[in-house]
């Protein structure tokens, strides 16, 4: 049987990961910073990461597919973004990836059908304001996306970037009171006329479209998107 390891899997799209893996008969290592998840680790040090990869191959002997998807977001102009939470989202969107990738690659390497399937976001193609961190830290992990395809390919590991819009989750619902601050909103507006704006349907994706699409790049049919971004953005990057 198939293992696939998914990080930020208490909540939202992770949590719907590991409900649709499972149901399609993988196991699944499922690791958090808190919530019911089998390890709780802190993905923002490089001990977290590390601890992760060991307890799939603690637990399961092997490991097929990484799934990279814990997150969080912060809102606030250039000039006032704390320091700290610049720090923080680098860790956890780009370098937490990146050592994933680093410890898990000998697995992958051995597996018949090696996946690494990042979370990234519509934010790794376009930008938006008040988010400097968040879009820095997507647009480059689409970076790292591109050349583990690269380096992946001759031992047909593939990798991939699922760019979602805006999916209906906490991370999205927590937003909403901070952008209704930047952009000088009330909260009641902010889903339809910020949110909502750059879609072209005006609708939130749900979690559980993103985790078929997760479940597709891991199939077998799924091994050719490898090194390229699989955008679900609601028309919005077709501006
Ligand atoms: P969410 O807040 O529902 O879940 C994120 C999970 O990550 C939480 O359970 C949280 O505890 C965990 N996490 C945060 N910091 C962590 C840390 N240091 N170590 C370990 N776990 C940590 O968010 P979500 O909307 O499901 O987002 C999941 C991913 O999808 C993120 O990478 C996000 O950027 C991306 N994404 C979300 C949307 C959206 O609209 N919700 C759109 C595009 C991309």
């Amino acid at each position: 049987m198939s293992v696939a390891l998914v990080t930020g899997a208490a909540s939202g799209i992770g949590a719907a990961i590991v409900g649709r893996l499972r149901r399609d008969g993988w196991n699944v290592m499922s690791v958090d910073l808190r919530g019911e998840v089998d390890l709780h680790v802190d993905l923002t040090t490089r001990e977290g990461n590390a601890e992760a990869v060991a307890a799939a191959r603690e637990r399961y002997g092997l490991l097929d597919a990484v799934i990279p998807n814990a997150g969080f977001q912060h809102v606030a102009p250039v000039e006032e973004f704390p320091e700290d939470r610049w720090d923080a989202l680098i860790a956890l969107l780009l370098t937490s990836p990146f050592l994933l990738a680093r410890y898990s690659w000998p697995d992958l390497r051995a597996s018949p059908r090696g996946r690494f399937c990042v979370i990234a976001s519509v934010h790794a193609i376009v930008a938006s304001p008040y988010k400097a961190a968040y879009i820095s830290a997507k647009h480059g992990v689409l970076g790292l996306v591109k050349t583990l395809a690269l380096e992946g390919a001759a031992d047909e590991i593939s990798v991939s970037a699922v760019c979602p819009a805006y999916v209906r989750t906490p991370l999205v619902e927590n937003q909403i009171a901070d952008q209704a601050k930047a952009h000088g909103l009330p909260e009641e507006r902010v889903l339809e006329e910020v949110i909502l704006a750059p879609h072209a349907v005006k609708k939130l994706i749900e979690p559980a479209q993103v985790a078929a699409t997760v479940a597709f790049l891991l199939s077998e049919d799924g091994a050719a998107f490898t090194g390229a971004p699989v955008i679900m953005d609601q028309g919005w990057s077709a501006r």
